[in-house]
């Protein structure tokens, strides 16, 4: 049973190595970005209210996110363990998602912050090609992510469980430091 969050920018490889654990420890891996992607795909009002946000490289409001990961957490599987990644953005849905898991009486082992310099994240997103990977949005992307985001690295150093990992290594590298840090 493990309770993880991913921390780290755009482009870090949160989503692969959230993968890679869900697998090896059997639990969900929920991906807010591709939730909502997957509404997009579908027309749902949820995608429809989300896509202007994506395409510019803006956070999507709070009160759309936040009734979405309510959602997902309290799903049984979520019961097993979980694997966050996109989630928490900022310090609002941080301190939101910490409530929420006291009531399900429920504590995150680990906040797994990826640190890859900027020009790294930059060529990766690029040579992904995600339809909202083109320069403009990148650059917008990095700068919410240092106005919103990285502040919520300071919220889980508080409370304990962060643990920095060089992100800019081979997958198998940060896939096995990572395993290090679960398993001590
Ligand atoms: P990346 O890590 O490359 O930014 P994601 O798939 O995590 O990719 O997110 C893509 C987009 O989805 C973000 O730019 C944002 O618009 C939206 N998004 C994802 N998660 C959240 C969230 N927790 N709060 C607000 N917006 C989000």
């Amino acid at each position: 049973m493990k309770r993880l969050i991913f921390l780290g920018p755009p482009g870090a490889g949160k989503g692969t190595q959230a993968q890679t654990l869900s697998n090896t420890y059997q639990i969900p891996h929920i991906s807010t970005g591709e939730i909502l992607r997957q509404a997009i795909t579908d027309r749902t009002p949820l995608g429809q209210k989300a896509k202007g946000y994506m395409d510019r490289g803006e956070l999507v409001p709070d009160d759309l996110i936040l009734d979405l990961i309510k959602e997902r957490l309290t799903q049984p599987d979520s019961k097993n363990g979980w694997v966050l990644d996109g989630f928490p953005r900022n310090l609002a849905q941080a301190s939101f998602l910490e409530q929420l898991l006291a009531n399900l009486n429920q504590y995150p082992d680990f906040a797994l912050n990826l640190l890859v310099p900027d020009e790294v994240l930059i060529a990766r997103m690029l040579e992904r090609g995600r339809k909202d990977d083109n320069e403009d949005t990148i650059r917008r992307r990095l700068q919410v992510y240092r106005d919103d985001t990285a502040p919520v690295i300071g919220f889980y150093e508080e409370r304990g469980i962060l643990k920095s990992v060089n992100g800019n290594r081979s997958m198998e590298a940060v896939t096995a430091n990572l395993q290090t840090i679960i398993e001590s």
